[in-house]
C-alpha cells in the first residue's frame, strides 16, 4: 500500500468497502512500459479500469486505448484521445458498433474470421484490420480461451479476404494469456505471426503490424519478471522470427498497467468455527459479486493485510452474498491473523485491475464497489 493510498483511507474514511487507485503507480508504470519496450506502441486496454482520472492520465502522457465497445471507445475520446489513438479490438462487435466506431473516426479493427470481416468492410470501408490467432495461454493465471482467435492457416486467409474486400490487411494480434509470468510465452505466436507475414506478403500482401496484446503480470503474493524481462524476451524472438524485417508492434497492457495501483479496503462482517468444520470462517463486506470475481477457481490470489500481528492460521475467505459460490479462498485456504476480529479492516493489494468492472450492481442489494483515484 502506497502512503498516498494509506493517507487517504486515514482522512477521509470511506464507508463500506472501496478500491483506492493511485495515480502515481499507474504513471510509474506506463514509463516503464515505455521504457522496457520503446520500439512499441502502448495500447492500455480500457477493461481493465475505465476510470477517466486513469484515462486521463494515460491519453496525456501519449498512450493509445484498446477499447472492447462503443463506451469504451467513448470513454477514451472523453479523456482525450483521439480516434487515431484507439483500436477496437474485440474480435465480436455488433456491425451498427462497427458503423458507430467508424463514424467517431476509429480505423483499426480486430478479426478473427471471415464474417467480421465483412462486417468491417461493409462498416468502416478502407480500415485496417490485425487477425488475432489462437494462443494456448499455457503459463497464465487467467488464460484466455479458444473463444478468440483462429488457426495461423485461417488467419492467411482472413487477411487474404480484407485485402480483396479493400480493406487494410494490417497485421496479426493475439494475446497469451492474462497474467503472463513466463515471458517466453510470446515466442511461439511470434513465430506463428512471422510465417504468416512471409506467407501473405509471396502474394503480394504486406502485412506491418503484431499486436504483443496484454498479458504483462501484477504483483500478488508471489514475485513477477520486471517490464525490462518481457521487452528483452519478445524482443529476441522478434528478432529470431523476422530477421531484419522487424515489424511494427504494439502491447495492450491492462493487468501490468493499474494492478498494483489500487488496494481495495474491506470490513470482516463475522468470524465464526462451525462445529463441522476445524477450520475459521472468515467473512468480509467483500466477495465474488462486488469486487472479487477473479478469485473464481482461486485463480488470482492477492496479497490481504491486516493491522493485526500475531501468529496466523488458515481461513477459508468467503463474501457476504448468499451464494454459495460467493467464497474467494477455500481449497487453499488464506492465512489470516488467530488476533482477527469482527470489525476489522483489511487491506487486499493488487487490485486495480478487473475488480470495478467485474462489481455487479445489485445482486443482494450490495452496492457495485465503490473506487477513488487518487
Ligand atoms: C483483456 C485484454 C488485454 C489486457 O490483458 P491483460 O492481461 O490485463 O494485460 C489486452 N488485449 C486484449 C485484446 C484484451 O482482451
Amino acid at each position: 500500500m502506497t502512503d498516498r493510498i494509506m493517507n487517504f483511507l486515514r482522512d477521509t474514511r470511506p464507508e463500506g468497502p472501496c478500491l483506492v487507485v493511485d495515480l502515481e503507480v499507474v504513471r510509474e508504470n506506463y514509463i516503464r512500459f515505455a521504457k522496457a519496450m520503446p520500439d512499441s506502441r502502448i495500447f492500455y486496454a480500457v477493461k481493465a479500469n475505465p476510470a477517466p482520472e486513469i484515462l486521463s492520465l494515460l491519453a496525456g502522457l501519449g498512450s493509445n486505448f484498446d477499447c472492447a465497445s462503443v463506451q469504451e471507445i467513448d470513454m477514451a475520446l472523453a479523456a482525450g484521445a483521439t480516434p487515431d489513438r484507439i483500436s477496437f479490438g474485440n474480435t465480436i462487435k455488433k456491425e451498427r458498433d462497427v458503423a458507430a466506431a467508424h463514424a467517431r473516426g476509429v480505423t483499426m479493427y480486430a478479426v478473427d474470421c471471415e464474417a467480421e470481416v465483412d462486417k468491417i468492410a461493409r462498416s468502416a470501408p478502407g480500415a485496417r484490420v490485425y487477425c488475432r490467432i489462437l494462443c494456448d495461454g499455457d503459463g497464465a493465471e487467467w488464460a484466455l480461451s479458444r473463444k478468440f482467435g483462429c488457426e495461423p492457416a485461417m488467419a492467411i486467409d482472413v487477411l487474404d479476404h480484407a485485402h480483396r474486400s479493400g480493406l487494410v490487411a494490417y497485421g496479426v494480434s493475439f494475446h497469451v494469456g492474462s497474467q503472463q509470468k513466463n515471458p517466453r510465452a510470446w515466442d511461439q505466436a511470434l513465430a506463428s505471426s512471422a510465417e504468416i507475414f512471409r506467407t501473405l506478403s509471396y502474394r503480394g500482401i504486406e502485412l506491418k503490424m503484431v499486436n504483443l496484446g496484454g498479458g504483462f503480470a501484477t504483483r500478488y503474493l508471489e514475485d513477477i519478471p520486471e517490464e525490462g524481462e518481457y521487452g528483452h524476451e519478445i524482443n529476441e524472438s522478434i528478432r529470431a522470427h523476422f530477421g531484419n524485417r522487424i515489424p511494427e508492434t504494439i502491447i495492450e497492457p491492462g493487468r501490468g498497467m493499474v494492478g498494483n495501483a489500487g488496494v481495495i479496503k474491506t470490513e470482516v462482517i463475522l468470524v465464526s468455527q462451525k462445529a463441522q468444520d476445524d477450520i475459521r470462517w472468515v467473512y468480509l463486506d467483500i466477495g465474488k459479486f462486488n469486487g472479487l470475481a477473479e478469485t473464481m477457481d482461486e485463480a488470482i490470489r492477492y496479497p490481504i493485510t491486516s493491522s493485526r500481528g500475531g501468529d496466523a492460521t488458515p481461513c477459508i475467505l468467503a463474501g457476504p452474498t448468499c451464494d454459495s459460490v460467493d467464497v474467494m479462498y477455500e481449497k487453499k485456504p488464506y492465512p489470516l491473523p488467530v488476533s482477527l476480529e469482527i470489525g476489522d479492516e483489511l487491506f487486499i493489494g493488487g487490485t486495480g485491475a478487473y475488480t470495478t468492472t467485474y462489481s455487479a450492481i445489485a445482486f443482494n442489494g450490495f452496492p457495485p464497489l465503490a473506487s477513488y483515484v487518487i
